[in-house]
């Protein structure tokens, strides 16, 4: 059925190089795109039934707005070390300073009092400064602002799964099962929406001739996204992408089968017996299986939680989806109309850049798909 709809919307192409609507100042509308409050973007409904209810968003946001007050208290600097938050469990969280020892910490009490909500206080991945207050114990003290957060929204209420997260890794596989670069697309979105860096890997790349991903991979590589082909089982290009993970905080998204697991202990052949020890630590509580952890992971870390590598990272409107295709933003403003969908209307500078071939057709149809809220 989609299919249908794309080749009826390819029929409606036409060239028009109209002087007059190139007139308008599309820098200024790519500008104020860049600079959409993308918590606000992250708090609409999706308009996805099954997706409404747990939502999984990503946004900006602060330790300051989590709490709904200032948590960036001064600190002793003699007394206190900086330190990452791997885990929450409770009350309490583990942490690794800078050389990789691990504290199980407590939180200050007055860090406690004044937040609203005990459980927004520390996330994985937080960066805090905390006090050692015996062998493998501590204090925090102080929750350093977030960057990109990554949430989830239940009943009008955020809960923020992992802060400071830096990039997505999207993994697609070349075949078995086979490429589908409109969900590689829909993942895009969902990283530009909430300020993460995307990387594109396509894997099993031994099963196909890599030629025929020549043109999918141009098209990405021009829009500025990092994008590897890669086989796990023939250890190509592993290296360069392993040395994308340093120092980073990375979630991984992709489709079930497509060799994220394969992918990520290729990378790290540590990581396996992590993953082992992290999953019993979950079976002991229960209640904290939806948290996610930081994994140790090619000299960064890795954004782990329950489910993650099937994430759905999906809570943009439709109308937005525009703001979020690097390849198209630059023409919505051209448009005759200036709430243009792109899709049926006239003087569609979008349709026109398809027709005359400077926007990849395939790209303009997955913003169809994704406008219209089809699955991929
Ligand atoms: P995940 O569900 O995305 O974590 O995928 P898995 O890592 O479990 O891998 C799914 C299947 O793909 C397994 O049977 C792997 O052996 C296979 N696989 C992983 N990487 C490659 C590769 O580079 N080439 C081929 N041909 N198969 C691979
Ligand atoms: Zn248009």
């Amino acid at each position: 059925m989609a299919k249908k709809r794309a080749s009826k919307v390819r029929a409606e192409f036409r060239k028009h190089h109209d002087a007059r609507t190139r007139k308008k100042d599309f820098t200024s509308q790519a500008s104020q795109l860049d600079g959409l409050d993308v918590e606000t973007a992250g708090e609409r409904m999706s308009g996805k039934g099954s997706l409404t209810r747990r939502r999984t968003l990503i946004g900006a946001q602060t330790a300051d707005e989590a709490s709904g007050v200032s948590i960036l208290r001064e600190v002793d600097p003699e007394k206190c070390r900086p330190g990452r938050v791997l885990s929450v469990h409770g009350l309490s969280c583990r942490v690794a300073d800078d050389s990789g020892i691990v504290f199980r910490c407590a939180t200050r009490g007055i860090l406690k009092s004044i937040s609203t909500d005990q459980r927004q206080l520390v996330a994985a991945g937080d960066r805090v400064q905390f006090q050692p207050i015996a062998e493998r114990e501590g204090v925090i003290e102080r929750v350093e602002p977030r960057t990109q957060v990554l949430s989830r929204t239940s009943r009008n209420k955020r809960h923020v799964i992992a802060a400071n997260v830096d990039q997505l890794l999207i993994v697609g596989s070349a075949a078995e099962p086979y490429l589908k670069p409109n969900l590689i697309d829909r993942f895009l979105v969902s990283a530009e929406a909430s300020g993460i860096r995307p990387i594109i890997c396509i894997n099993k790349i031994d099963l196909i001739d890599p030629a025929e991903l020549v043109p999918l991979v141009g098209v990405y590589s021009q829009m500025g996204y990092p994008t590897f082909l890669v086989s796990v089982h023939r250890r190509i290009n592993l290296d360069s992408l392993r040395k994308l993970f340093r120092g980073r905080q990375t979630a991984v998204a992709g489709q079930s089968g497509v060799g994220k697991s394969s992918l990520l202990n290729a990378i790290d052949d540590s990581l396996k017996l992590r993953v082992a020890e992290v999953s019993a630590e979950n079976q002991k509580g229960r209640h904290t299986t939806t948290a996610a952890s930081l994994i140790p992971f090619g000299d960064g870390w890795l954004v782990d939680t329950p489910g993650i590598r099937q994430f759905q990272l999906w809570d943009v409107a439709p109308e937005e989806v525009e703001g979020y295709f690097r390849d198209l933003r630059p023409y919505v403003s051209l448009c005759r109309y200036p709430d243009c969908t792109h899709i049926d209307e006239e003087d569609c500078a979008v349709k026109g850049a398809v027709a005359d071939g400077r926007l990849d057709l395939r790209r303009y149809e997955s913003y169809v798909h994704l406008f219209q809220g089809d699955m991929v």
